[in-house]
């Protein structure tokens, strides 16, 4: 780690610093040309791999988030999540595009009702980095960009059913709207008695740790609603030190804070890697929540890492790391009432 920590450094160019989150989105990386030279990766070996790829989801990874690969390492943990290969290519039995079939729970346009007490509401489409072993790499999202008239028709549904609690800012990943856009809603929403948290699901404070702002911060602190942010790190070297400040303030804000990650074949498929990642996270003030089983989604078959595996490395960790530490290892079955844990002694 403290050999990496001085590598990364040295690898800084620019000083993202004076930019804004906004700047820093727009100018990400998104040509396998541009990812290779930048990362020392050989265009013989890697580019026509990387555009077959880039064909299907397109690449994207923004600047500060670049910064923390590692050149010349084609198996750096950061860099396997984002690069697009030519496997994305193979369809395999059993692999799908909607693994979660989501588009079948879409309640009103934007809105996704699965469970009893809470409901996910798609703010936006896009996302600021493009992880290729996305469940969502296949969502239609273009149909799904909500006019004035369907956020109308989603604040009615919310405020009619009682049973709702809870509402999640999902996507693509909600922070990458205007806390314009974003402080609206949550006005909105804060106006519906029954409603108690508004929990936003986003990679930002990972990936452009500068999304968080004063502006966000602002309106976080301000609402009614108790505000959860579940933020999405696989690894470790995710969370280096300005990524650590934001969740410091965010946290100064009232919010709370938890992770989800996926269990992916080169990245975190060893317990000593979930180990570090649940420490670090720890440190950066955010408890592990979920540890997501492999989904079979078309195109990302290289990540796969079996049930049974990842069973293993979680009654490894049970073995190294406190209770609190210990991220619960689950998935989403259709029509269950919630996510279903994974039976480690079975
Ligand atoms: C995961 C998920 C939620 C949130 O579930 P929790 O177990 O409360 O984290 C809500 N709605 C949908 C559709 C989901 O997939
Ligand atoms: S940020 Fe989340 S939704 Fe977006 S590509 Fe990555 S895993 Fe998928």
């Amino acid at each position: 780690m403290i050999q990496r920590t001085a590598t990364r450094i040295e690898a800084r160019q620019t000083d993202e610093d004076s930019r804004t989150w906004q700047q820093l989105l727009s100018s990400s990386v998104t040509s396998p040309e541009e990812l290779l030279e930048r990362l020392e990766l050989d265009p013989a070996t890697w580019l026509s791999g990387a555009r077959e790829g880039h064909r299907l989801f397109t690449l994207r990874v923004p600047e500060p988030y670049l910064q923390r690969i590692i050149p010349g390492n084609p198996s750096d943990p950061l860099l396997r999540q984002v690069l697009p290969l030519s496997a994305e290519t193979d369809t395999q039995p059993g692999f799908v595009r909607d693994p979660l079939q989501e588009s079948t729970s879409m309640q009103t346009t934007g809105l996704i009702r699965k469970y009893q007490s809470r409901a996910l509401l798609m703010v936006t489409g896009h996302c600021a980095i493009n992880c290729r072993y996305c469940f969502r790499r296949h969502f239609p999202y273009d149909e799904n960009r909500l006019s004035p008239q369907d956020r109308k028709q989603v604040l009615a549904t919310l405020a009619n059913d009682t049973g709702i609690n809870e509402v999640i800012f999902s996507g693509g990943d909600p922070l990458v709207a205007s806390d314009r856009l974003l402080s609206c809603w949550a006005d909105s929403l804060a106006g519906i008695p029954h409603l108690r948290r508004l929990r936003i699901h986003t990679r930002l404070p990972v990936v452009i740790p500068q999304r968080v702002c004063d502006a966000l911060l602002a309106w976080l602190a301000e609402s009614r609603l108790q505000i959860v942010m579940v933020i999405h790190a696989n690894h470790p070297a995710e969370l280096d030190t300005d990524t650590q400040q934001a969740l410091n303030r965010l946290k100064q804000a009232g919010v709370t804070l938890l992770n989800q990650s996926v269990i992916l074949k080169g990245v975190n498929d060893t317990a000593r890697v979930l180990a570090d990642l649940s420490e670090r996270l720890f440190e950066c003030g955010v408890l592990p929540y979920y540890l997501h089983a492999f989904d079979p989604v078309e195109g990302a078959h290289h990540f796969e890492v079996s049930d049974d595996r990842a069973r293993e490395l979680v009654r490894e960790l049970i073995g190294t790391l406190p209770g609190f530490l210990i991220p619960r290892l689950v998935r989403e079955v259709p029509d269950r009432p919630g996510k279903t844990p994974l039976d480690l002694f079975a």
